[in-house]
């Protein structure tokens, strides 16, 4: 991850701030082509990769989709009337297992570990890796966190399993990996031994090893080096690269408005650029690859790809 250099502004916009976001709006229209969002001063309306920039209204709905959405026991999940879900067997290559037919990702999330694992399995690795969860209905996290609690008592329960709504499992980007042996045995997946592999390189595939001991104060969930989470190549490098967990780089992300300096990430697929806008309108390129995703608070995330 490379920061850009410059100044940084705090973590929220003043509402006097709302007729220059209006006035680059319409800068925007009127000169489509003039770039320099991110060189400092004045509010620019492109990248600083020189793309125009356009600011549009993209709902309060959009707030709470896309990859980059926080969930955890503080900041719930807002269900969609309508979610896009693959079903794992159908669409996973041979180099995994996936426990039943009744396994469900996002259909990018599910292309993402497909790749993954098939890296995994040509560089030497083993087909033991059995994905044992992905989607999870609010009902269903509801009958695990009191299963949980009947099992090992709340304090446990608390630790390990989110609350109904607070589970990452609701988005469809996630997935909880275990070892399954030839010989039908199975184990905890820790990501040591030959799974090394996948916890240390997951970040070029989108993934990041979602919750880790030392980051329990900031997530509330402890040590699971079995569950991943579908970011997207550019936010996993980011956060692999910082040791950051997403409360934090959401956190992070507040530091790249549009009309401060811009977040550059160099990563497997290209390079990046990333900005952040809060309320329900974003500065999005009028043209070029980009994609933009709600942070599940307060904005959005636009990410850019410069080459
Ligand atoms: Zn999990």
């Amino acid at each position: 991850m490379r920061r850009a250099k410059g100044r940084r502004r705090g973590a929220f916009f003043s509402t006097a701030l709302l007729p220059l976001l209006l006035l680059a709006a319409a800068l925007a229209l009127a000169a489509p082509r003039r770039s320099g969002g991110g060189s400092g001063g004045a509010v620019g309306t492109g990248t600083s990769s020189g793309a125009a920039c356009v600011l549009t209204e993209l709902g309060e709905e959009a707030v709470h989709a896309g990859d980059l959405i926080l969930v955890n026991n503080w900041t719930p999940y807002r269900f969609p009337e309508e979610q896009e879900l693959a079903r794992i067997f159908d669409g996973k290559t041979a180099s995994y297992y996936v426990r039943d037919r009744e396994v469900y990702l996002a259909p990018r999330a599910l292309t993402a570990l497909n790749a993954m694992m098939d890296d995994f399995q040509a560089q030497g690795g083993s087909r033991t890796v059995n994905v044992v969860a992905g989607y999870r209905t609010e009902a269903f996290q509801q009958h695990l966190f009191d299963q949980s609690v009947e099992r090992n008592g709340r304090e446990h329960a608390e630790e390990f399993v989110a609350q109904p709504g607070g589970s990452e499992h609701h988005t469809g980007l996630v997935v909880d990996f275990s070892i399954f042996y030839e010989d039908g045995t199975s184990a905890e997946y820790r990501g040591t031994g030959e799974y090394a592999w996948i916890n240390g390189n997951c970040q070029d595939y989108g993934w990041v090893v979602r919750y880790a001991k030392e980051k329990e104060p900031l997530t509330g969930i402890g040590d699971e080096p079995w569950h991943f989470r579908y970011v997207g190549v550019p936010h996993a490098t980011a956060m692999a690269e910082g040791d950051l967990c997403l409360e934090e780089y959401i956190d992070e992300l507040r530091r790249y408005p549009f009309e401060g300096e811009h977040l550059t990430v160099d990563c497997a697929d290209g390079r990046y650029e990333i900005w952040y806008c809060q309320g329900t309108e974003a500065y999005l390129p009028d043209s070029g690859d980009y994609q933009v995703s709600g942070n599940n608070v307060d904005g959005f995330v636009v990410t850019y790809k410069v080459s």
